[in-house]
């Protein structure tokens, strides 16, 4: 993989180390929206603020790690959020065959992150106990907190335990070794974040623990969310996980991909490297 900034030159003992991985988010949707639609208690300032729709990579010594897998154009058309480019593409744009793919981790079972269930037919799927019984249970008899949720998503993922092809963890778990999930909960039941050893340190993939930088920054709260305690402690979690806050990766941000260096030329505001220096200006 082409280096994406030069700048960051890192020490001999992480050149050595096994357990080092390159981190990539991939845009594949978008949604135009107000701000007041992005908060508990709506936005005084009532701006447009779009979300970005994202998947991530992760690359080490072991292979490819696939975090979440967003959702295809059928689902993008029912939902009526743009896809941008279909997740196939934007792996494939970093070389990434997602056929091979062996292990993908769930963030939780939202429509926009456990769609495109075909695309990875060799895949272990990770996720936590509390997301599946979340989904599959007494809650989904509620309209106000099934709505994230597709039931055919629901179904696929009760198939792939019934294959064999999933593995649960129950609050922090090893994925391999440097990539690590921790239960997060609060927007989702069973929401979990992903710490990735890297060059510049614990990288903290938030997907939904955190939306937008202005989530964890603010002390704000998304609208979508099973309980509110779990959402602000978990702002305490990432920022404990990662190396410094600037190690943190909201799931929904547009700023990821101003602030993060593409992974090649040609890729700006489709590939973002998480793991080169962020441009926070
Ligand atoms: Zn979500
Ligand atoms: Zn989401």
């Amino acid at each position: 993989m082409a280096e994406a900034n030069p700048v960051m030159t890192p020490k001999k003992d992480e050149l050595m180390a096994d357990d080092i991985h390159e981190v990539y988010a991939i845009r594949y949707g978008h949604h135009s929206r107000r701000s007041p639609a992005n908060f508990i208690d709506g936005d005084p300032h009532d701006i447009l603020q779009p979300l970005d729709f994202f998947v991530w990579a992760i690359v080490g010594p072991s292979g490819v790690i696939v975090v979440d897998t967003g959702f295809d154009e059928a689902m993008g058309k029912k939902r009526q959020r743009e896809m941008i480019k279909p997740v196939r593409d934007g792996l494939a744009a970093l070389g990434i065959v997602a056929d091979s793919i062996k292990a993908v981790i769930i963030s939780h079972m939202h429509y926009d992150h456990c769609g495109n269930y075909d695309l990875f037919p060799e895949a272990r799927y990770h996720l936590q106990d509390r997301e599946m019984a979340y989904a599959t249970g007494r809650c989904m008899c509620h309209q106000a907190l099934r709505a994230p949720f597709e039931v055919e998503d629901v179904v696929v993922m009760v198939r792939k335990v019934f294959s064999g092809r999933a593995s649960f963890h129950d609050g922090s778990g090893e994925i391999t070794p440097g990539v690590t999930v921790h239960h997060i909960g609060g927007h989702s039941k069973g929401l979990q974040c992903v710490q990735v050893k890297t060059r510049r340190g614990y990288v903290v993939l938030a997907a939904d623990a955190t939306h937008l930088y202005a989530h964890i920054d603010g002390g704000r709260v998304f609208p979508i969310t099973y309980n509110v305690e779990e959402v602000v402690e978990g702002y305490e979690t990432l920022k404990r996980l990662a190396t410094s806050p600037r190690h943190v990766v909201p799931g929904h941000d547009p700023l990821v991909l101003r602030r993060y260096p593409a992974a090649k030329p040609g890729l700006e505001g489709w590939v973002a490297r998480l793991d080169a220096e962020p441009n926070y200006n």
